[in-house]
């Protein structure tokens, strides 16, 4: 067993989650090691999409948390480049904008309403007219019954910003363990967790805070707690290159009420979008099937379908490649962040569901707020471990 120097702070995970967490922390002048079992965005932050949305949160805190989100995004490539070895690869950061269609006379009354309950907390969402749209969005179907533009909606690329976080953490004097699982908790006699333990070695910190994503439940048992975040699953779809272009992320306004359902059935909603290479990705499905990964054709069928409606010209595309991963769902549709109650020196950062690459940068500065004593960027209450009370059941467990 080797005994490793301790630190101030151990984070379980480097998905974008405990990269950013890693960085935040060490920016703050706290030592840092990262522990993963396997690489670097391995998870499911190397497994979806890059998109930084306001426009498909409703007024509340996970909006309050992507505002914040969302003005550091737009500084943060300029924040990294300071800590960044000169050539390292960009994260791609493009701030293209949204547009979200109505294609039905159901759709519009939902969308519309939407809109105006976001602006007051600082989104800008402009209803566009149909002649407006389709300038917008020249290969959109004619058949759009209403839109809005968000020109704050951005994507990022999530793997290069994972290891962008990373390396920046690394420069500021974090360590970082590749290929060790976290196997269990060192606790002090009064339940406080002093360190973690893998195979080969133990580490210890003042605290250790779970970053696994999909994987926190499991991890968050190990280390002698519990947390309710449970996979659920969602395809994507990639075309080969083709020559038309979609200058925005545009998506069906079905997909707000696809992020809020809590139907462990499949749900679906298209959110396409053209490449730098020319090919057009198209996520994505929802289904709460553990983490089973067999080949889901009705999610990708459904999905193809559904941009078709939006963009005719996909009838005649090849599909390329499908890929996915598995979101970390939380029941409450909000993210964990912050001290367990149950176990002193015990943090989480995790359950983003479909939303942990844009708001990493923002659950990273809470968490680094909270554990300096500094003020915290928004309040941290609504995301606080203790909201979740006890297992209703050990099945819950
Ligand atoms: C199809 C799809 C599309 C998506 N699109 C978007 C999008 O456009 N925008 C957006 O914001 N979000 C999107 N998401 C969601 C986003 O990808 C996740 O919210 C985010 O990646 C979660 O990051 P994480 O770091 O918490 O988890 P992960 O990236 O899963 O990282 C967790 C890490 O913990 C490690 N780990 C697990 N157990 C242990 C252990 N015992 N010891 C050590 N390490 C361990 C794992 O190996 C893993 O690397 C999408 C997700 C999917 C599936």
């Amino acid at each position: 067993m080797i005994f490793t120097p301790s630190s101030d702070a151990i984070v379980v995970g480097a998905g974008i989650i405990g990269a950013a967490c890693a960085y935040a922390l060490s920016r703050a002048g706290m030592s840092v090691t990262v522990i993963e079992a396997r690489s670097a965005a391995s998870g499911t932050s190397g497994q979806g999409e890059g998109n930084i949305l306001l426009s498909d949160k409703e007024p509340g805190p996970e909006l309050s948390l992507g505002l914040y989100s969302s003005d550091r995004w737009e500084r943060i490539t300029d924040e990294l480049r300071e800590h960044l070895p000169r050539g390292f690869p960009s994260i791609e950061y493009d701030r293209k904008g949204g547009l979200v269609v109505a294609t039905t006379d159901a759709g519009v009354k939902p969308l519309l309403d939407l809109a105006r309950t976001q602006r007051p907390t600082g989104v800008t969402a402009v209803e566009v007219d149909h002649a407006e749209a389709l300038r917008l969005e020249p290969q959109l179907n004619p058949v759009i019954t209403a839109a809005v533009h968000y020109p704050q909606d951005a994507q990022v690329q999530p793997v290069i910003a994972t290891e962008a976080f990373l390396a920046a953490a690394r420069r500021l004097g974090a360590r970082t363990i590749f290929g060790e699982e976290v196997l269990d908790a060192i606790t002090a006699p009064d339940r406080r967790i002093t360190g973690v333990r893998t195979l080969h070695s133990r580490f210890s910190a003042g605290v250790v805070i779970i970053a696994c994503g999909p994987w926190s439940a499991q991890v968050a048992e190990d280390l002698g707690s519990w947390l309710p975040v449970r996979p659920r699953r969602g395809v994507l779809l990639v075309t080969t290159p083709m020559p038309q272009t979609i200058v925005h992320k545009v998506y069906d306004a079905d997909y707000v009420a696809a992020v809020g359902s809590d139907d462990e059935g499949l749900q679906t909603s298209s959110v396409i979008e053209s490449t730098a290479a020319g090919t057009v990705l198209i996520g994505s499905s929802r289904r709460q099937s553990g983490f089973d990964q067999s080949l889901d054709l009705a999610g990708a069928r459904e999905i193809a379908r559904k941009a078709i409606t939006i963009f005719p010209f996909l009838a005649t595309a090849s599909v390329m490649r499908t890929y996915g991963g598995f979101r970390p769902f939380m029941p409450d549709h909000l993210p964990v962040i912050g001290p367990d109650p149950r176990m002193p020196g015990l943090w989480h950062a995790t359950g983003h569901e479909g939303a942990g690459i844009g708001l990493s940068i923002g659950t990273a500065d809470l968490i680094t707020s909270l554990i300096t004593e500094t003020p915290p960027p928004v309040d941290p209450a609504p995301y606080a471990p203790s909201r979740l009370g006890e297992p209703a059941s050990v099945g819950d467990r």
